[in-house]
């Protein structure tokens, strides 16, 4: 009966469903924040000052895409040096600018390059935020923050700049294009300026809970196009999956990733998990016009239709509402003989959990 209780897997954007936005619930419905939750020693914390999932990230005044960010670093999801470091690998834990070890914190505030943007940055309470003890106290922090004048932006830009310190970050580790403050500070504010007046023209300033009905865009040109392919391994012993997928364009192979999920109910849980996983990760890589191929026909069946298939109906309404994220986004079947290498990453995650990875591109800018 536990087993099942803990293989119900309900969606973590919170889309149709009134209760996920309990914000503790939130916390405890997957089995990776429940995880981290369970290794993060326990700190009283004011409850005033209390991130709120609700409030800070899923109604916040920004993208949807940067909620998926600011949700990725929160859960310690991002390929920080870090977070790397505490699954195992032991390469690249420097930061790049400094070789100081990249925690969040380091990177997006104690870093003399993030705390030079901070200080360059129209906002009122700059250096109150950098003195939080964690992400979550510096989000909860920037509520009060004003974006000062003449910016033209009068919404909270503590989100936006964290993004640009990320792509600044990527763009360095990847490029070896070192973006200068002024830049990092400049696009924040502009993308800001552009999603904010996005908002009075489209009239979508939340869209959240709304599930698009279909998800193929018109198509575009191949060199702006990335693939993705994924797939997924099951035990049905343990109820484990190994998840993989590969990032590709033009060049050839451009990134991948791999994890192990627990409690993981069905192969076709697996496969939707993994999808979920990939778009997470082709979120936070900047990635704009995405073409899924997935070789699990059901599970393109649910996401394209409206069919409700109720066991992945969370994670599907997640698969949904993340592909809002994309400029364009396509879904299609791909048989298993041309799916080898996301299955190869699958099954080798599910028999050796040591080798699950996230490898980030750093592609273009948004
Ligand atoms: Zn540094």
């Amino acid at each position: 009966m536990a087993e099942k209780i803990q293989c119900l897997r309900l969606s973590q954007e919170g889309v149709e469903d009134a209760f996920i936005w309990q914000p503790i619930k939130f916390g405890i419905y997957s089995v990776k924040s429940g995880y981290h939750s369970a290794v993060t020693p326990s700190r009283p914390l004011n409850p005033i000052t209390e991130l709120n999932w609700y409030k800070d990230v899923w109604l916040g005044n920004y993208s949807q895409k940067l909620k998926v960010f600011i949700w990725s670093v929160i859960q310690r999801a991002l390929p920080f040096g870090e977070n790397l470091q505490r699954r195992g690998f032991t390469t690249n834990v420097s930061c790049k600018r400094c070789g100081a070890t990249e925690s969040v914190m380091h990177m997006f505030f104690n870093c003399q390059y993030a705390q030079q943007v901070w200080n360059l940055a129209p906002i009122n309470n700059a250096a109150h935020l950098a003195a939080q003890v964690n992400f979550e106290g510096a989000l909860v922090g920037s509520r009060n923050t004003i974006c000062l004048p003449p910016t033209g932006v009068s919404e909270n830009v503590f989100p936006w700049i964290c993004w640009h310190l990320w792509l600044s970050r990527n763009q360095l580790l990847f490029e070896n294009r070192d973006i200068s403050l002024a830049e990092t500070i400049l696009r924040s504010i502009a993308s800001a300026r552009e999603w904010i007046s996005a908002q009075g023209t489209n009239a979508i300033t939340s869209k959240v809970g709304v599930l698009p009905t279909e998800i193929d865009h018109p198509p575009i040109g191949d060199q702006q196009l990335t693939r993705s392919f994924t797939d997924a391994a099951w035990n049905k012993d343990t109820f484990t999956a190994g998840l993989g997928w590969i990032f590709s364009d033009q060049s050839g192979q451009i990134g991948r990733g791999s994890e192990v999920q627990e409690f993981v109910s069905s192969p076709l849980m697996a496969e939707a998990l993994a999808c979920r996983s990939m778009l997470h990760h082709a979120i936070t890589s900047n990635i704009e016009n995405l073409r899924v191929s997935s070789d699990n026909q059901t599970l393109i069946k649910a996401i394209k239709s409206n069919r409700l298939e109720k066991e992945i109906f969370g994670v599907v309404s997640d698969i949904k509402s993340l592909s809002a994220c994309f400029t364009s986004i396509s879904l299609s079947f791909v048989s298993s003989s041309k799916n080898v290498d996301a299955d190869r990453l699958a099954k080798a995650v599910l028999y050796d959990p040591a080798s699950a990875s996230i490898s980030v591109m750093g592609l273009g800018l948004g």
